[in-house]
């Protein structure tokens, strides 16, 4: 089986070699396509988008293709700032805007208001027509101040129960405990149903 993960983030495309080791697939990655159109991601919701990139993915290039899309979501702010969290403080931010802003806004909101987690969605649409989904979800408190030098994104800001920041946390543990890792571990198991049924 041959499946195409849409996405040209190598620090993505590292971790789903890793969960999907092992099992008689092939993986190509958006870099393999160099044609392939920048998807407009435009959903209401991480599962929208996620869908949406791998359905138009299947679609241009005919094979099976994986993707994924996530955000953060903040108890205090309704669930913001959720699929919108790449560009939080605008267009162009970076992720220390983002970090910036999000704590300006709890600012003096105690620690047992402060929850969040993280949530992924990863999609797999197939040739034949059909649509699977999984999901991750990994949850803290959004700290006061920016703790640690890994990760990414809000990971300076995100709390585990045991005190550190995400990114205090080494990347093994991280692809260990993570929304992502999670997604694509039940991914895993979706994929293995499907090479099952190709075998029969
Ligand atoms: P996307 O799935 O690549 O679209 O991610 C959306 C945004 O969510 C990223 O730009 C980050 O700001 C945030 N995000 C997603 N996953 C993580 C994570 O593991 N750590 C920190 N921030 C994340």
């Amino acid at each position: 089986m041959r499946i195409l993960f849409a996405t040209r983030n190598e620090d993505k495309i590292r971790e789903i070699r890793s969960i999907l080791k092992n099992l008689p697939v092939e993986i190509s990655t958006a870099s393999d396509f160099p044609d392939l159109p920048e998807i407009i991601e435009d959903g209401a919701t991480c599962a929208e988008n996620a869908l949406k990139k791998a359905r138009e993915v299947c679609r241009f290039t005919g094979l099976s293709a994986l993707a994924d899309d996530s955000g953060i979501f903040v108890e205090a702010l309704g669930g913001a700032p959720g699929v919108y969290s790449s560009r939080f403080a605008g267009p162009d931010c970076s992720y220390a805007d983002n970090n910036r802003k999000l704590l300006r806004k709890l600012n003096g909101i105690p620690k047992e208001k402060r929850d969040a987690y993280f949530l992924c969605i990863a999609a797999l649409a197939t040739p034949d027509g059909r649509e699977f989904t999984s999901e991750g979800k990994l949850h803290g408190k959004i700290t006061t101040e920016s703790r640690g030098e890994n990760g990414f994104g809000y990971d300076p800001v995100f709390e585990l129960p045991d005190g550190r920041t995400v990114a205090q946390i080494s990347p093994e543990e991280k692809n260990r405990i993570s929304h992502r890792a999670k997604a694509f571990r039940a991914m895993r198991r979706v994929i293995e149903g499907l090479i099952e049924e190709n075998g029969k």
